[in-house]
């Protein structure tokens, strides 16, 4: 296994690459983020002879879309209880109904282009192993009874895993997310659409019609913009830092001499627990996920991977670990993705984000939704997303509690101690210091040189902590992640850290 995370999705598709954007353009469709919503985006509306230009800041399907465990269910954890308590039954459903959409549109395009995708059906199974969640799974079956969702309790799963109950979603699925997603982006480019990576956009400016304005300068001038970038690039005055928050999570991969029964596995309390194989070669490959926390919080990151490993050691017999990967994920206030025009009054541009982890589903039907209500005006899901939406419970407890938690971070970070001395640093390894009365970050690599950053992050002013696991800066308050060289890897911050010189 490589001393560097990799993503085993990344690993076994040859990806096609796309040029920069050197020149303005023009388009009906301006796409920002090559992610499964901006890609299903753009397949959905090129199909429909709409003029798509797609540009990536880094390359297509890098981000959490190359780093997922994608499992394509509508069983998104314990949800439909909560959604019913705080929504009403009707909205309920239609979340639901969301999900199945998605599921289906994804078999129905697998199938219409015959992508080699390793597409299984499986059933999902919510498992607990712990007495206090089995009331939790017991209200959550009533909601499925009272939603129509089929599905049913048992005290005994196919994975021989340590559980009290399980409640099983039927005819769920998996798959393999890029060969199914650069199958989608080949059959954009074949419908006229255009693909730029390395291509970061920067702004939105706005007179009759919206541009893009990308880092370099040049403008894509269009009808619409997309904003699939995960997390919004463009905010205005909507405030998206505020209204969600990133929380990562780990994935190993293994292989195993036991026999894999099929299914799909998550269970309810935390730390959470993900299962689900995949075909290396044509053999399973074990993918088990989980470790879910704030981002740059909590303790060293490389520990989630090794709490993976120690329960993967117990539960299994391993042959080899072969992959690790790590990514995140946004949860907007009420938990549903916001999805539509990014204010009331820029109906032209649109945003699909907030996915809380079951991005496979509920990115297909942001594609969904936002192509409908370009191409048709309209869409069923429109209400139940729009990110205008603003819901006194839980929204508003959450709020206050998601930036009570950033301003904490904000404060804490600026007074933080110094922790290890630099010249004691051993290769690989980071820590805060003060250079002349700034926090600063210093990263020593293999080779023993110097990779010295100043740790305010450049989106809103909060310090970033060291993630061991990944090498990385990132941001505890909105997520924003940086190389150890400073460059980012993941917005909302656009700008590099700064770099520092260290004298001894
Ligand atoms: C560990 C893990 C496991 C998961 N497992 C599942 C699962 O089993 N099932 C499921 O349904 N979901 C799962 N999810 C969630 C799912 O993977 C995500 O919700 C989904 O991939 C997000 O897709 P996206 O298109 O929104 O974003 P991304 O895939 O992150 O794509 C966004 C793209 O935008 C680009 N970008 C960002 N900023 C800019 C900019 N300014 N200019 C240009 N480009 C930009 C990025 O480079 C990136 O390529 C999981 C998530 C995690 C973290």
């Amino acid at each position: 296994m490589s001393q560097f995370p990799q993503s085993f999705w990344r690993e076994s598709v040859n990806l096609e690459s796309f040029p920069v954007l050197d020149h303005s353009i023009k388009a009906d469709v301006g796409i920002v983020g090559g992610g499964i919503a901006g890609i299903t985006a753009a397949y959905l509306l090129a199909k429909q002879n709409v003029k798509v230009a797609l540009v990536d800041a880094s390359q297509i399907l890098n981000g959490t879309t190359g780093h997922t465990t994608a499992k394509i269910t509508a069983q998104h954890e314990l949800i439909y209880d909560e959604l019913i308590q705080h929504f009403g039954i009707d909205k309920a459903r239609m979340y639901y109904e969301a999900g199945e959409e998605a599921g289906k549109l994804i078999r129905k395009l697998t199938e219409e282009h015959s992508i080699d995708s390793d597409f299984s059906n499986e059933e999902a199974y919510l498992y607990t192993n712990s007495d206090d969640y089995i009331s939790q799974l017991e209200n959550e079956k009533k909601a499925y009874d009272k939603l129509n969702i089929p599905g049913k309790l048992t005290d005994q799963m196919p994975l021989d895993i340590p559980m009290k109950s399980a409640l099983i979603m039927e005819n769920q699925a998996q798959f393999h997310p890029l060969k199914y997603l650069s199958v989608l982006a080949q059959e954009s480019i074949k419908n006229g659409a255009q693909i730029y990576e390395n291509t970061t956009a920067i702004d939105v400016e706005y007179s009759k019609h919206p541009s893009i304005i990308t880092g370099d300068g040049h403008r894509i001038n269009c009808k619409y913009v997309i904003s699939a970038s995960h997390f919004p690039f463009y905010d205005r005055h909507s405030f998206y830092f505020s209204r969600m928050y990133p929380e990562r999570s780990y994935v190993i991969a293994l292989k195993s001499s036991n026999e894999f029964p099929g299914g799909m596995y998550i269970n309810a309390e935390s730390p959470a627990r993900s299962i689900r194989t995949t075909k290396m070669n044509g053999e399973d490959l074990w993918l088990v996920g989980g470790e879910n926390h704030k981002t740059g919080q909590g303790k060293s990151m490389i520990e989630h991977y090794h709490a993976l490993h120690d329960f993967a050691k117990k539960q299994f017999s391993i042959d080899e670990f072969s992959y690790r990967w790590s990514a995140q994920d946004l949860t907007t206030m009420d938990k549903l993705p916001y999805i539509g025009p990014i204010t009331k009054s820029e109906e032209n541009i649109f945003v699909a984000t907030g996915f809380r982890k079951w991005g496979m589903t509920n990115g297909t039907i942001a594609a969904k939704v936002i192509s409908d209500l370009i191409i048709k005006k309209s869409s069923p899901y429109e209400d139940l997303f729009t990110p205008s939406r603003f819901h006194a419970d839980p929204s508003l407890r959450k709020f206050i509690r998601i930036n009570a938690d950033t301003a904490k971070h904000m404060i804490k970070g600026k007074f933080d101690n110094t922790k290890k001395r630099v010249d004691e640093l051993p290769p690989d390894e980071a820590t805060i210091t003060r250079i002349r009365g700034k926090r600063t970050g210093v990263y020593k690599d293999q080779d023993s040189k110097l990779h010295i950053v100043d740790t305010t992050c450049t989106h809103m002013g909060c310090e970033v902590e060291w993630n061991s696991g990944d090498r990385t800066w990132d941001c505890p308050c909105h997520g924003s992640r940086f190389s150890y060289t400073g460059d980012v890897i993941e917005g909302p911050a656009k700008k590099p850290l700064a770099s520092r010189e260290y004298k001894t």
